[in-house]
This record gives structure tokens, C-alpha cells and sequence, in this order.
């Protein structure tokens, strides 16, 4: 039999080595199958076998130990036959069946250990080349990544638990030195290039405590803290870190901790860099807000005939009341009570003028959102006024419905108001075409199935066509002649910023139909 395949090639520490070990136990084999030939010693001297296979089974693959074990027990039975011949001594065949029994034996275990030690083998194989695989991908992820031993700190927020600090936010207040410590109790088991460039084209060594990286006062690492005082799984939380030439990076961190405590020497700690998108949010933000804002101007622009009706109904009453008072005054003798009358006429259209000119005004200026509570129905009815000389100059009929029990919402009245006014508007321009007897605006109040209040408006006009349905919300999308096609886009965007949402449709029974719904609480941005 060829020696590579019974010699086992993974474990020849050295062929002379091996040749040595193999010479030996075949010599031993041979002395004791000499003895137990020749000799007349009456004891299982075949179990010395053993040794030999014990001997050659390091060096010896599976099929051959097989095959010196059959050597073995051959010539175990050629020195009983040789000695004993066909004298059957029943002493002499237990001796014969302890040894071939032992030689088994031995062969069976040297065997079983030999594939548990191959399974070993392969076991760590797959995992090193798991480990690899884990390393390459910690090290060439283009995501910051560090390995942190978090076994310290966690030990210390546990035994300010047991001491019995249940606000840990409180007590990071009450000890100015608790987040430094923290900070310093957390030693980086590695971190990845991605990591090392993030603070800075840092060395490996310099990243070993993120001590100068993290601000004392972070809020986001307190929080850090507190997610693992009270045992969550993850922490995801955006942050500031200052890199190593002192510029401040807004990051997203994202830690996921083990579930057995004993893995938290082996955190994984991901950041990726926002500062970029931030900084555009903000100015998305910023340019949004300046849109709004334009539009509003829009708004009122288009407001501005009912507006120079509004007010020349109480300028009007003014001076007619002024008269009067005059009159009464060169009465002789004067009229006072009926002056005190016109006065307090005065007064009230002074007032009323100077509402609808500082409505107008807030609209134009108003920069910073308030949240406030608002009624829709209240401000539907206060927009229809507002746009009456415009709704009546058009013929147009306004009917309002609200469902019982409907709450107020709380939103930005002033950002709802620009919406309502957009739609109405929309639809008198709509209606144009329209036979005057049925132009009708309606517009219903009802409940949005738990998502807040949906206001719908639904016009008589010739309705939406498929082509203008699919873009009516996209920026410049118009086919009116002087039209600029972004007042729908803006409504949908101070809707949508606010976590409610605009929707357009045709009506079942004809006339487009404008849908709204606002949240009972609007996000703040
Ligand atoms: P603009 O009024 O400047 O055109 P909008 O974004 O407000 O911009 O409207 C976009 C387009 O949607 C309008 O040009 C019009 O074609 C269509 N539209 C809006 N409201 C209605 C409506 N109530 N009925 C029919 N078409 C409408």
C-alpha cells in the first residue's frame, strides 16, 4: 500500500521524525511477536500491540491504523498457532482474546480521536476564515467602525443602579466628572481606516480613547449611557464629535450591544458623517421657508381686490360716522350721548380696519412658526370672508359642513390659512367657464379615521384631467396663461412638513376634489 495513503500527511512533523517513531514501533511489533512465539512466557504478551499502534497513531491515517491493526491481531493469532498449534489450552485462547480484544479496542479510540480531532480541524478553519471574513469587512467598510470594550462602564452604571440611582440623566448633573469617566472607562479594541479618517487621519494609537474626540457636555453620549443602564438592545442617536484638528462633525451613531453581558468587551460602534447633509437639510429648510414666504406674498397679491373691498367698507363707515359725530357736536346744545355713539362706531371700524391690515401684514412677515390650537371650521369661515367679494363678484355659492365632535388641531394657522386660500382660489379660477347658476364651492370637515381632521374641497369646474392629475403637485406644473404652477407644490409641502398630507381627485359626480388632512398635532420642525 502506498505510504501517502496510510501515512498521514497533515500531522508529518518531520519525515525523520516520523520514520523514526514508525521504525520503532514495527521493532517493538516484531520483539514482542518474537516473544510470544518463542518464549514460554504465559502472560497476554500480544496486548503489547497496543504500543505499536498507539505509537504509529500520530503519524498513521485512518486506513492504516486499520490495516496494522489487522497486522497486528494476525500475528497475534500466527504466535498462538505457532506456540499452541492445534492444543486447545483455554488459558491460552483468553490471553489470545484479551489482546486481540485490547488491540480493537485501541484501534476503535484511536480512530474516534483521530476524526474528532479532524472535525476540530475543520471547526477552526471555518472559523478563521469566518474571522477573516468579519475582519475584512470591519476594515474595508467605508462606514467609521470601532470595536469598544464597554464591560467597564456597563459595571459601573450597574452598580449606581444597585446603589439605587434611577435618573442617571439626574445624576450626570449632579456629578459634573460622571461623563468623563464614563468616557475614559471605554478603551477601543480596534477601529477601522473609515474611523481613523473621521477623526481626523488619526494614528491607530491616538484612537484608543475617545476622550478628546467626544464634547464633556454631548447630550447623545449621556443617552448613550442611558440606554445601557436600562438594558436596551441598540442606541442610534446623532452626535458631535471634534476631530483632531478641532473641527466640530455632526455623526449618526448607531451601537448595537450583546446580548450576553459577557460580549460587551466587543461592541461594534458605527458613525457615519452627516455634517454634508445636515448643513443641505438646512438650507433645503431655509429655502423652503423663503418660498413659503414668496408665495404667501402671492397669496395676498392675489387676496388684494377682496382686501381693498374689506377695507373700504369700514374706511367708508368711518368717515360717514365721522360726519355724523360732527353733526352732533354743532348741534346746540351738542348731542353727546349721540356723539359717545358715533365715537364707539368710530372706534370699532377703526379696529376692524387695522385687523384686516395687520392680518394681512402677519401674513406677509410672519417668519416663525406657532403652534397653536386652531378650529377648521372656524378658519374656513374666517378665509371665506376674507375672499367674499371675490367668491361673490364670481357668483360663486360657499357651503360649509363640519361633522359633530370634530377637536381643534394644533397647527401654524397662519401656514393652513395660505392653503385654504390657495385652493379657493384655485377653484373660482377653475369655475370661470362654468354656468353661473351652478358654480359651488363645498367643503367638508370630517374626522380622518385617527390620522387627524380631512378637510375636503370639492368644486363644480370642469374637473382634473388625467395628464394635469398625474404632475398637479410638481413644481411649475400650471395651464393657466400667467399661472406659475407652484402654489399646489408650496401646499403640499406645508402640509407634508407638518405630518399632514394633499391629495387631488375628480369628484364621482363631476368637479375637481381637493382632500387635506391635518394632524391632530403638527410635527414641529
Ligand atoms: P397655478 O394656479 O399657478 O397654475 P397651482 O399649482 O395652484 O398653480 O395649480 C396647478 C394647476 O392645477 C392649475 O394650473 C390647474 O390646471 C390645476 N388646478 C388646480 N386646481 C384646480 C381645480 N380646482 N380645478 C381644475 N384644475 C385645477
Amino acid at each position: 500500500m502506498p505510504s501517502f495513503v496510510l501515512v498521514n500527511p497533515k500531522r508529518r512533523l518531520s519525515a525523520r521524525y516520523e520514520t523514526g517513531i514508525l521504525s520503532f514501533a514495527f521493532a517493538l511489533a516484531a520483539t514482542v511477536f518474537y516473544l510470544d512465539t518463542f518464549t514460554d512466557i504465559h502472560s497476554a504478551l500480544a496486548t503489547l500491540y497496543v504500543i505499536t499502534l498507539l505509537l504509529s497513531a500520530e503519524t498513521l491515517t485512518e486506513k492504516g491504523t486499520l490495516l496494522l491493526t489487522v497486522v497486528c491481531v494476525g500475528l497475534s493469532i500466527l504466535s498462538y498457532a505457532a506456540a499452541h498449534g492445534t492444543d486447545a489450552d483455554l488459558a491460552a485462547i483468553l490471553r489470545l482474546a484479551v489482546a486481540i480484544a485490547a488491540i480493537l479496542i485501541t484501534c476503535a479510540l484511536i480512530i474516534r480521536n483521530h476524526r474528532a480531532r479532524l472535525d476540530l480541524i475543520k471547526f477552526n478553519v471555518a472559523l478563521q476564515s469566518s474571522e477573516e471574513r468579519y475582519r475584512t469587512i470591519f476594515e474595508q467598510s467605508r462606514v467609521a467602525l470601532w470595536e469598544r470594550d464597554y464591560s467597564e462602564v456597563r459595571a459601573l452604571l450597574m452598580v449606581l443602579k444597585a446603589q439605587g440611582v434611577s435618573d442617571l440623566r439626574a445624576y450626570a448633573r449632579d456629578n459634573p466628572n460622571f461623563i468623563g469617566d464614563c468616557i475614559s472607562r471605554i478603551p477601543t479594541v480596534a477601529a477601522n481606516a473609515a474611523a481613523l479618517e473621521l477623526l481626523g487621519n488619526v494614528s491607530a494609537k491616538n484612537a484608543g480613547s475617545m476622550r478628546r474626540y467626544i464634547a464633556q457636555d454631548d447630550e447623545t453620549f449621556l443617552d448613550l449611557m442611558v440606554a445601557i443602564f436600562d438594558n436596551q438592545s441598540y442606541f442610534e442617536g446623532k452626535g458631535t464629535i471634534i476631530t483632531s484638528d478641532g473641527t466640530t462633525k455632526l455623526v449618526l451613531l448607531t451601537v448595537g450591544f450583546p446580548v450576553d453581558v459577557a460580549n460587551f468587551n466587543r461592541v461594534i460602534v458605527g458613525m457615519f458623517d452627516i455634517t454634508e447633509r445636515e448643513l443641505a437639510q438646512k438650507a433645503l429648510f431655509e429655502a423652503q421657508a423663503e418660498l413659503a414666504l414668496a408665495s404667501r406674498a402671492a397669496t395676498v397679491g392675489a387676496l388684494s381686490a377682496s382686501l381693498a373691498h374689506e377695507l373700504n367698507q369700514p374706511l367708508g363707515a368711518l368717515v360717514v360716522n365721522a360726519q355724523t359725530l360732527l353733526r352732533w357736536l354743532d348741534r346746540d346744545p351738542p348731542d353727546l350721548a349721540a356723539v359717545a355713539r358715533s365715537a364707539e362706531r368710530i372706534v370699532r371700524d377703526s379696529q376692524r380696519a387695522s385687523d384686516i391690515i395687520q392680518s394681512t401684514r402677519s401674513m406677509l412677515s410672519e417668519r416663525t412658526p406657532v403652534l397653536e390650537p386652531v378650529s377648521l371650521a372656524d378658519l374656513v369661515n374666517e378665509t371665506q370672508a376674507l375672499m367674499e367679494s371675490e367668491l361673490s363678484r364670481n357668483r360663486i355659492k360657499f357651503e360649509m359642513s363640519e361633522a359633530p365632535g370634530i377637536a381643534n388641531v394644533s397647527a401654524v394657522r397662519i401656514e393652513l390659512q395660505q392653503v385654504l386660500i390657495n385652493l379657493i382660489t384655485n377653484a373660482i379660477q377653475a369655475m370661470a367657464a362654468t354656468p353661473e347658476e351652478v358654480r359651488r364651492i363645498s367643503v367638508s370637515i370630517n374626522p380622518a379615521d385617527g390620522r387627524g381632521v380631512r378637510v375636503s374641497f370639492r368644486d363644480s369646474g370642469p374637473g382634473l384631467s388625467a395628464d394635469i392629475l398625474e404632475k398637479l403637485f410638481k413644481p411649475f406644473c400650471t395651464t393657466k396663461e400667467t399661472g406659475l404652477g407652484m402654489g399646489l407644490a408650496i401646499c403640499r409641502s406645508i402640509l407634508e412638513a407638518r405630518g399632514g398630507t394633499l391629495t387631488a381627485s375628480n369628484h364621482t359626480e363631476g368637479g375637481a376634489l381637493f382632500e387635506m388632512i391635518v394632524p391632530m398635532e403638527a410635527v414641529h420642525e
